[in-house]
């Protein structure tokens, strides 16, 4: 692995494309083991978690069916606050149990109004799986049940995950350079 460059910004190798597979393998048992039986919904939320979602499901096992929305987020009207839409669902989740695919969990508010808007419709449980999680930056009470891969509080790229629309293709996890 060398280092990219993507627009303005430098990026440098962090985690191979052989651990991040490794990685996934430990989620993918994990669920494996815990979803036998109960056919779960997993909702990947685009787009970072392309990737993450095509890894794991392949080495899924049990029934599980797949499905992918979007996050749109806008200022209401009257309100202060910033609201944001699940676009795209259209199974029904009530009653099923669904695993929502991050590619990367920093503040966690998106994974907050994700878990809004699906409880909304009942469902029986709904876990979340993230393919990075930042400690360090995790604002949220809400646990991130399954993580393939722990990083501190630095911009990455790399495996899903890009720099201005550029870099999701990238093989691996690349970190941003200091200088
Ligand atoms: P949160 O709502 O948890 O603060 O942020 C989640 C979203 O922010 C991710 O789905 C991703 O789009 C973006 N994000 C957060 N940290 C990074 C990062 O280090 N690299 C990239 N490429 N996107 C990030």
């Amino acid at each position: 692995m060398n280092r990219v460059r993507l627009h303005d910004k430098e990026f440098e190798p962090y985690i191979s494309e052989r651990d991040v597979a490794s990685a996934i393998d430990k989620v993918a048992a994990r669920l494996n083991t815990d979803y036998a039986g109960k056919r779960p919904l997993l909702i990947g939320v685009l787009n970072g978690a392309f990737f993450f979602a095509a890894e794991l499901v392949k080495r899924l096992t049990i029934e599980c069916e797949v499905s992918f929305v979007k996050v749109a987020s806008y200022h209401g009207t009257r309100s202060t606050g910033k609201v944001s839409e699940l676009i795209g669902l259209s199974e029904r989740i009530e009653g099923r149990h669904v695993v929502v695919l991050e590619d990367i969990v920093d503040t966690g508010s998106t994974v907050r109004h994700i878990l809004d808007s699906l409880n909304d419709h009942h469902p029986a449980s709904v876990r979340i799986a993230a393919l990075l999680f930042k400690p360090e930056a995790y604002k949220q009470d809400i646990p991130i049940d399954y993580v393939a891969q722990e990083i501190p509080n630095a911009f990455v790229v790399g495996s899903g995950l890009d720099h201005d629309g550029l870099g999701r293709n990238l093989p691996g996890i690349y970190t941003i350079t200091e200088s």
